[in-house]
């Protein structure tokens, strides 16, 4: 089918939630896609930080096929090989000691909701329920998960909200402090917003918020949906700051393009779930946990988060260069492969020229272009990427 043909489809029967561009992709490997007409494209967008070893990496591809010839699902009813090594490897990598495993990220984060709600009903009694939240946030699309997303239009025409979240601005510790009140059960963020604009943690921040949350004897959840599984150039963005959270939360990357999500905790705030507490029919089914371990396994063996951190870099001081050049690029941010680049103009029409000359990039929060490579991505490759944007922002 052409690219005509399948927008045409996709208009007629698939539903109107995302403003999508005119093309369909149909193949894809390492930090390239094409889309049906045969036009190739570099792809700096990666699935939205899902595709972080590239597309079809050798080694998730043969994962998924011997696991798609074994068992694809059975039930939680059972213990699942692929699921307790993907645990395994989680908490043998991070500040963890327990997973439970969903299938996105809003799923992940909605799990994380209830474990905080629950651990503060056994430890603290009824009245302790309320999560604060920060501006510009985001958590998903369920009911409780964007009623955690602290910004307004995600909030449009689903009253009532579920009850028991309160927002601060991120960054304004004084504001959070003050915030705090009996109510309050956790702290809920991102140490980097992705779908806000690339927004970081400023130092020190998060050293406050954990101290707040040990002095008022709440969690700590950091959602690192987007910033997790090597993004920042570390395995968890929470290594870069030095504070560990009681909570974390994972998707996108995690199962090597395959749709997958888990809740961490810690082993006192784990043992808050017992059975019947909390399930999902496919979370950790054998397929997407296969998937799992062999991308988490990549990631951590071929020196892919080393290789991140210093493409990061490369990348950020190209970005930084075209910012001198250029008066409405406001600020370059971001750690390792998730950078943002602000502008003070709407970012839409660079992402439409770079997509006419072969780039995929994606503007967030109207003005912001993120750029989400794969880990694996080359100098050669992020010289070419930055050939086309130059080219797109003359243009301006
Ligand atoms: C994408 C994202 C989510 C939601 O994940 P889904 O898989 O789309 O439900 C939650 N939190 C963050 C930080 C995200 O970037």
């Amino acid at each position: 089918m052409s690219n005509q043909s399948i927008v045409e489809l996709g208009q007629k029967y698939v539903m109107n939630t995302y403003g999508r561009l005119p093309m369909a992709l149909v193949k894809g490997e390492g930090a390239r896609v094409w889309d049906a007409d045969g036009k190739e494209y570099l792809d700096f967008v990666g699935g939205l930080a899902v595709n972080s070893l590239g597309h079809c990496h050798p080694k998730v591809t043969a994962a998924i096929r011997e696991q798609a010839g074994k068992l694809v699902h059975c039930s939680n009813l059972y213990w699942i090989e692929p699921q307790v090594k993907l645990a395994q490897l989680l908490v043998e990598h991070s500040c963890m000691d327990k997973v439970f495993f969903a299938n996105s990220g809003a799923e992940a984060n909605e799990g994380a909701i209830k474990l905080a709600r629950k651990y503060a009903k056994l430890h603290y009694g009824e009245k302790k329920y309320e999560i604060i939240t920060m501006h510009q946030s985001f958590h998903g699309r369920t009911l409780a998960t964007l009623t955690a997303t602290a910004q307004e239009k995600f909030h449009k025409g689903y009253a009532p909200l579920p009850e028991g979240f309160k927002y601060v601005p991120f960054n304004d510790f004084k504001a959070l402090a003050e915030a705090v009140s009996d109510k309050t059960c956790a702290i809920m963020l991102e140490p980097i917003q992705g779908e806000g604009g690339v927004n970081e943690a400023d130092p020190g921040y998060l050293d406050n918020v954990k101290e707040l949350c040990q002095e008022k004897g709440l969690l700590l959840i950091f959602d690192e949906v987007q910033c997790g599984i090597g993004r920042t150039g570390k395995l968890f963005a929470y290594e870069h700051f030095g504070v560990e959270p009681d909570i974390m939360t994972l998707a996108k990357a995690l199962g090597g393009g395959v749709a997958i999500g888990a809740l961490l905790a810690k082993e006192e705030v784990a043992a808050a779930f017992q059975p019947g507490d909390h399930a999902s029919t496919f979370g950790g089914n054998p397929l997407a946990t296969a998937a799992g371990v062999a991308a988490l396994d990549t990631i951590l063996k071929d020196g892919v988060l080393a290789k991140a951190e210093e493409a990061g870099a490369y990348l950020k001081e190209k970005l930084l260069a075209l910012k001198e050049q250029y008066g409405f690029i406001k600020e370059v941010r971001g750690k390792g492969l998730i950078l943002g680049m602000e502008l003070t103009i709407p970012g839409a029409g660079i992402v439409s020229k770079c997509l006419e000359a072969g780039l995929l990039i994606n503007c967030t929060n109207n003005t912001v272009l993120r750029f989400l490579p794969p880990l694996i991505i080359t100098k050669a490759e992020i010289d070419e990427a930055v050939g086309i944007l130059t080219q797109a922002l003359d243009q301006v």
